[in-house]
């Protein structure tokens, strides 16, 4: 929870001290095309943009459209991006994604949110990071990692989860500076205020931030267990190793209400 918590004027005099000081913000993730950013931003999922980067060029040099990339097979893909992060579900990901496109939308990525979300792998901040950087017309804020982080520590946002602050940016900033906000606070994320150590000596807003200098605990995610911790085991995992059976499911009995006898009925 940020100390003080910004008025919309305030997170918005904050935000053009920030545009200032990252006048070249910018999408970081390498495409030429809509199709090729769809692809890089489903890629990008738990995984670095400097690292989608290194596989896209492979990939879109054999897949250049979504109908070469349609009649793909998901084990082709995986020997083209096995280097990130859940590339076997990416890779069925995008194949069936082209197939959609080709099927509905004429091999062309969809410009409005409800069609992008229904494609595989694609959830409301892949679509709004579509339809910002292409075509300049989100339907929010995208909030990644670095915005809820940094979000937090500038007191523009008392919340936590993802959806929360998204609504709470898009009512403080103007819709066309929605797109610019995310990009924006990315940067300043990956390039100032750093979720281990910020450095806030160096920070150009840091008069302005009510966490300045003692912003480590403020919007960082809980710590990961140490590797060799032993794996917490849900009740479904333990009774799988056990070798149980899921249980059959329970057969609804519907039973008749009884007939009013005489004697009943005569009591009422
Ligand atoms: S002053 Fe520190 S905590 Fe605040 S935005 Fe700058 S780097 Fe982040």
């Amino acid at each position: 929870m940020p100390k003080k918590l910004l008025k919309a004027d305030e997170v918005q005099a904050v935000y053009h001290r920030l545009r200032a000081l990252h006048p070249d913000a910018h999408c970081e993730l390498d495409h030429k095309n809509a199709f090729e950013l769809l692809c890089a931003t489903v890629m990008s999922a738990q995984t670095t943009d400097v690292a989608v980067n290194k596989v896209t060029p492979a990939l879109f040099a054999a897949y250049p459209d979504a109908r070469a990339l349609a009649k793909a097979s998901p084990l082709d893909l995986e020997g083209l991006i096995n280097r990130i992060g859940m590339y076997r579900q990416k890779s069925k990901n995008l194949v069936a994604l082209a197939g959609m496109l080709v099927e509905h939308h004429g091999g062309e990525v969809p410009r409005t949110l409800p069609e992008l979300v229904k494609l595989p792998g694609v959830g409301r901040k892949t679509a709004n990071v579509v339809l910002g950087v292409m075509w300049g017309k989100p339907e929010g804020v995208v909030v990644d990692t670095h915005v809820q982080r940094v979000s937090q520590r500038l007191g523009w946002t008392r919340f936590t989860e993802p959806g929360d602050i998204e609504l709470d940016l898009a009512k403080k900033l103007p819709e066309k500076e929605w797109d610019m906000t995310s990009h924006t606070l990315i940067f300043h994320g990956r390039r100032i205020c750093f979720a281990e150590k910020p450095n806030c000596a160096g920070c150009g807003v840091s008069e302005l931030c009510p966490n300045a200098f003692h912003a480590e605990k403020v919007g960082r995610k809980p710590p990961r267990p140490p590797r060799d911790a032993p794996a917490v085991k849900t009740g479904a995992k333990v009774a799988k190793k056990a070798g149980a059976k899921r249980p059959a499911a329970k057969k609804l009995v519907v039973t008749k209400r009884p007939a009013k006898t005489a004697k009943t009925a005569k009591t009422k």
